[in-house]
Order: C-alpha cells, then structure tokens, then sequence
C-alpha cells in the first residue's frame, strides 16, 4: 500500500483548488496533498512571455479575486484603453472607430499577469502538490478515499474535486455518483473550453502612439477581440485576444496569415514587426475541454445546487468555478468556490 496518505487531497491545481489549499494551510492544516494532471499549475490560468492566454480580467465587483490578491500583497491596474478602438462589423463597409468614455474604470490586470495570483497561492507548499499526476479513478473505503492516480495510489479521509464537471466523468468512481448529479455534470459547460487566444509581443506600443487602445471589437473576420496587453512597467508591449473559433480547423499557417492580415489591416503595417506571435486553443487541450465542444458566449447557468453536497457518503466535495453560484465560470467563481469547500471541509471533519 501506499504512504502517499492524507487527511485531505485536492485534485486540481487551478485557482479554485490552490486557493482551498491556500486556505487550508492558513487554518494551520498542513496534512493534505494537491494532484494536478498537467506538468504545471494554474489550469485555465497561464501567463507566458507576460501574456495570459487564460484568465485576464476582473471588476470591482469580482470581491474574492481582489481579496484574495489583497491578501497575497499583489497588485492590479487598469487595462489600458486610451485612444480610439476599433469596431468591424460588416465585411463590405469600413470599420468605425469609438473612444471609452474616461470616466467609466475599465477592467483590471493582474501586475506580473494572472499566474502571478497561482505562484503567490503554491508559494510555501509547493512539495505538497504533485503534478503530471492524472486522477484516473477515486474509489470509497471504510475509512475515506483511496485514488489511484498514473503516479501510484494516494489515500485521504475527504477530498475536493476542482476539475471541470464536464471532464470529470472520465475518472471513475467506485461506487458510482448519483445519476442526477452525473446529469448535471454533463449540462455543465466548461467557462472559456472553447477559446483560442492569441498574444504578439512588439518593441514598442505603435498603436498607442496613433493615439488607438489597441482595442478591435470584430464582429466579422479573423479576430474577435483584441487589447493592449502591454504590461504596467511597459516594459513588454503586447496584444492579446480572441481568434474566430471558425477558424480553429485550418492550417496553422493559414489561420496566422488570416489573423496578422486583419489586425494590420485595422492596426497598421507595423504589425508585421512583431517580436513573438502565440495562439493557445482550449479546445484542443485535455486538461480543460471535451470532446463535445460548442460555443457559449453568456456565461451560462452555473452553481447548480448539486454540488452542494458532499458524495460518497461525506467524502468528495466539487468545486471549481463551474460549480459556484457567485460569478461562476470566472475567477471570482474559482476563488469563491475554493475558499468554501476548504471551509465545508474543515468544520465537517
Ligand atoms: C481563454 C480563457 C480566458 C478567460 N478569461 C477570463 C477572464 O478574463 N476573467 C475571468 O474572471 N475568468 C476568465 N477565464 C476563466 C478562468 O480562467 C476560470 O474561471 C478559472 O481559472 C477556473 O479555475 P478552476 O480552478 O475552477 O478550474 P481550472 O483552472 O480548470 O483547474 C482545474 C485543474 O484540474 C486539473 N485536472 C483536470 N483533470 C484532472 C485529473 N483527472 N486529475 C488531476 N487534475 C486534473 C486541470 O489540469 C486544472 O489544472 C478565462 C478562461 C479561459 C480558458
């Protein structure tokens, strides 16, 4: 048998579950291991070359993320967004163009991007999460929950599943969930599993010295969104968006060339000089989509009441952003969600 035994294991090291490991380890439980399938940790949260190809953005209003980001000493800006931005809405006719109004905040940035909020929640128990460790299949024991993973077997008395609902039928669990609950899972669609993101990096923020945000709504074309991703320093200057999903099956060639046209078409020439050019498409990763992919653009009907509960006679726990009724599918979902179950867990044990 195994001595990979703890009173509690998570499985994801996404923001939701290292926020329930960050509180845990705050209420002076140290007895718990995070398993996390890919070889690093953030899950939709995933900052490169200073661009977030995951999770960018928060409000005012999105109160977890900011207490969270409060209590690790990390700070927030504004996205910049002065200057004229872009509006394409129809192929024949030119692009209008439209300035925010000053005094309405825009969203904030992470300083250090997202994944800043990742290292500051896995600072100082980094030996406790196990990564490119897959929970295949959680079985229930007399005395608690015996996972078997692709590294070996780990054994905790209660766990908290953090991994999109959609995704979690492929572990299998002994004995089986409830039917309801594997109903609901399958109508619970994973925030953002259908995007394919795109960042450039350039010397210098040509745009901004065109007085234009860098900002393009495109309602038709290769690109849906786009910002100035540069970063608070200015040291990085970037631009980071949302491809067409239509063109998530052509060439990769192919779809750059549709993408770098657009964006000088709309930006300028200078576009072409870019420094690095990255896509990300969700989609294709295993860690986060399922097959069955379809696009959602409002952030559906997320916190069902089912995962309130715990399963396997008071032994598993879901979390994750997907399954919190405040702001679900965001951040603040993840963080809000991750702080309850960590709480749930420790005043039921
Ligand atoms: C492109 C994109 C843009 C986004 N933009 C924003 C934004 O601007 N603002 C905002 O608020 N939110 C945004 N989001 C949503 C935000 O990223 C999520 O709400 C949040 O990161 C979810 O955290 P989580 O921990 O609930 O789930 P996840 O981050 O998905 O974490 C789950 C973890 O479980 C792991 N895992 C999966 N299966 C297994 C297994 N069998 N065994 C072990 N581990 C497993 C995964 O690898 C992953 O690390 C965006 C998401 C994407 C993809």
């Amino acid at each position: 048998m195994t001595n990979n035994k703890a009173k509690y294991i998570i499985v994801g090291a996404g923001l939701s579950g290292l926020t329930s490991a960050y509180v845990l380890n705050r209420q002076g439980e140290t007895d718990f291991f995070v398993l996390e399938s890919r070889d690093r940790i953030g899950g939709r949260i995933l900052t490169e070359n200073e661009i977030d190809f995951g999770a960018t953005w928060f409000q005012n209003d999105h109160e977890n993320v900011i207490d969270l980001i409060n209590n690790l000493n990390i700070d927030k800006f504004h996205q910049y967004s002065k200057g004229k931005s872009v509006l394409v809405y129809n192929t024949m006719g030119p692009a209008h163009y439209f300035e925010k109004d000053s005094n309405t905040p825009s969203a904030f940035r992470v300083v250090g991007g997202s994944m800043a909020m990742i290292n500051a929640l896995a600072s100082g128990i980094e030996t406790k999460i196990k990564t490119a460790t897959t929970v295949l299949e959680i079985k229930e024991e007399k005395d608690g929950v015996l996972l078997t993973t692709n590294k070996g077997r780990y054994k905790a008395e209660k766990i908290i599943i953090t991994i999109p609902p959609r995704i979690a039928p492929r572990i299998l669990f002994n004995p089986e969930l409830p039917e309801s609950l594997i109903k609901t899972i399958n109508n619970t669609h994973t925030w953002m599993s259908n995007a394919i993101k795109v960042g450039l990096t350039f010397r210098s923020p040509f745009w901004r010295h065109k007085y234009m945000s860098g900002m393009i709504i495109g309602q038709t074309g290769a690109v849906t969104e786009l910002y100035d991703h540069s970063d608070v320093n200015e040291k990085t200057h970037a631009l980071m968006g949302f491809i067409n999903e239509g063109l998530r099956d052509v060439s990769k060639v192919e779809r750059k060339t549709k993408v770098l046209n657009y964006l000088q078409k709309h930006l300028g020439e200078e576009v072409l000089d870019y420094i690095t050019y990255k896509e990300k498409d969700w989609s294709k990763d295993r860690n986060t989509s399922c097959e069955t992919i379809k696009s959602i653009y409002m952030s559906p009907r997320y916190g069902n009441s089912k995962f309130e509960s715990f399963y396997l006679n008071g032994k598993v726990l879901f979390s994750g952003t997907e399954t919190s009724s405040v702001y679900g599918g965001y951040m603040d979902g993840a963080v809000y969600s991750g702080v309850k179950a960590a709480k749930n867990l420790l005043s039921k044990s």
